[in-house]
C-alpha cells in the first residue's frame, strides 16, 4: 500500500481519492481553499488535507489534478517538498504543453489522462467509481522511467480504468477528434437551432425535442469552463479536425442542394459503418494494453 498526493480536491482528484483510500492507499490531499479541504476529510475523499505543500514530504506518488492552466504553476511550487523519488502524474485532458512543461521539472514524471468526468465541478461532485470501465491514457516519454510507468499504470489499472499508452502528441489529435471536435459541433447545433426567428416555431421545436436532440446536443450544452480550456489548451489540433469537419459538412450539403441522393445514401452508408469501432466497447478493450 502507498502513501498518495493529490494536489486539487475537485470531481477528478476528489474521484481519485475515494477510490484509492478503498483500495487501501493512505491519502493526502492538497486543495487551495481551507473550506474545501475540510469537506474532503469530512466526505472520507482523503486521510487528511492541508492547502499547504509540506503534507507531501512523504508520499510514494501525487497525482495534479487541478484546472489545466494551474498545473505547471503548481508543479513549480510542489516540487521543492518532494523527496526525489517521489512519482509525479497529473489528469489533464490535453497532454502534450503539459508534458513539455512538465517533464523538464521532474524526471519521475508520468502524463496520464482518465477519461470519464460528469457535467458537475468540485468536491461535492467526486463519485466512487468513475473510472471503472472508462480509458486511462498514460504518455510516457523514451526517457520516463519505467518503474514511475509501471506504478502510476497499477494505479490506473486498480480503478478499472482501460489503460492505454501513446504519444503525447497523438493523444491531442485523437481526443480533438473525439471530445473537443464534438463540443464545437454539438455548441453550433444548438446556437443553429435557438436562432430560429418565429417564435412560435421555436417553441414548437423545443417541445418536440427529444432523444435525438438530446444525444446530439448534450457535449455542447455541458460546462462551459471545459470547452473554453479544450480550446484554448488543443487550439491547433482542434483548428485542423473543425477544418475536416468543415469540408465533410461542405460536400454533404453539396449533395443535397444538387438532389444526389444516390450519393448522398452512399456517403450515409458508410458513416453508419465508420461510427461502430468508436464506439463497439468490446473492440476498443481488446485493443487496449
Ligand atoms: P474541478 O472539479 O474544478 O476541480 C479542480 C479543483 O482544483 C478545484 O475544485 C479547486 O479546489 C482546486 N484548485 C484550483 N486551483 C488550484 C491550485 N492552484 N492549487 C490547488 N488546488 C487548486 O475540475 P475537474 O473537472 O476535477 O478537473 C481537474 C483536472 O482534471 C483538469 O486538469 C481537467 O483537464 C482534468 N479532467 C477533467 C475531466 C472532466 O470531465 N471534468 C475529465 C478528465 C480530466 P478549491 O479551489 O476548492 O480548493
Amino acid at each position: 500500500m502507498m502513501k498518495v498526493g493529490i494536489v486539487g480536491l475537485g470531481l477528478i482528484g476528489g474521484s481519485l481519492g475515494l477510490d484509492l483510500r478503498d483500495r487501501g492507499h493512505q491519502v493526502f490531499g492538497v486543495s487551495q481553499r481551507p473550506q474545501t479541504c475540510l469537506r474532503a476529510v469530512e466526505r472520507g475523499v482523503v486521510d487528511r488535507a492541508e492547502v499547504d505543500f509540506s503534507l507531501l514530504g512523504a508520499v510514494n506518488v501525487v497525482f495534479i489534478c487541478t484546472p489545466i492552466a494551474a498545473i505547471a504553476p503548481t508543479v513549480k511550487q510542489l516540487i521543492s517538498y518532494l523527496s526525489p523519488d517521489t512519482i509525479l502524474t497529473d489528469v489533464a485532458s490535453v497532454k502534450l504543453p503539459i508534458v513539455e512543461a512538465v517533464s523538464p521539472l521532474w524526471a519521475n514524471f508520468v502524463g496520464g489522462h482518465p477519461m470519464a468526468g460528469t457535467e458537475s465541478s468540485g468536491i461535492e461532485a467526486a463519485l466512487p467509481n468513475l473510472f471503472a470501465g472508462a480509458p486511462y491514457v498514460l504518455t510516457p516519454l523514451e526517457t520516463t522511467p519505467p518503474a514511475a510507468l509501471q506504478t502510476v499504470e497499477d494505479l490506473a489499472r486498480s480503478l478499472q480504468s482501460h489503460v492505454y499508452r501513446c504519444d503525447p502528441a497523438d493523444h491531442d489529435r485523437a481526443v480533438a477528434w473525439i471530445s473537443h471536435l464534438p463540443v464545437v459541433v454539438s455548441a453550433s447545433l444548438i446556437a443553429a437551432c435557438a436562432s430560429e426567428t418565429n417564435s412560435s416555431v421555436l417553441e414548437l421545436a423545443q417541445k418536440l425535442a427529444s432523444s435525438g436532440f438530446r444525444d446530439t446536443s448534450r457535449v455542447g450544452g455541458g460546462n462551459p469552463e471545459l470547452g473554453l480550456m479544450m480550446a484554448q489548451h488543443n487550439r491547433e489540433k482542434l483548428l485542423s479536425s473543425l477544418a475536416a469537419y468543415r469540408d465533410h459538412f461542405d460536400s454533404l450539403m453539396a449533395l443535397i442542394e444538387q438532389q444526389d441522393w444516390q450519393a448522398l445514401e452512399d456517403k450515409l452508408q458508410l458513416t453508419q459503418k465508420e461510427r461502430s469501432p468508436f464506439i463497439n466497447s468490446e473492440f476498443k478493450i481488446q485493443n487496449s494494453k
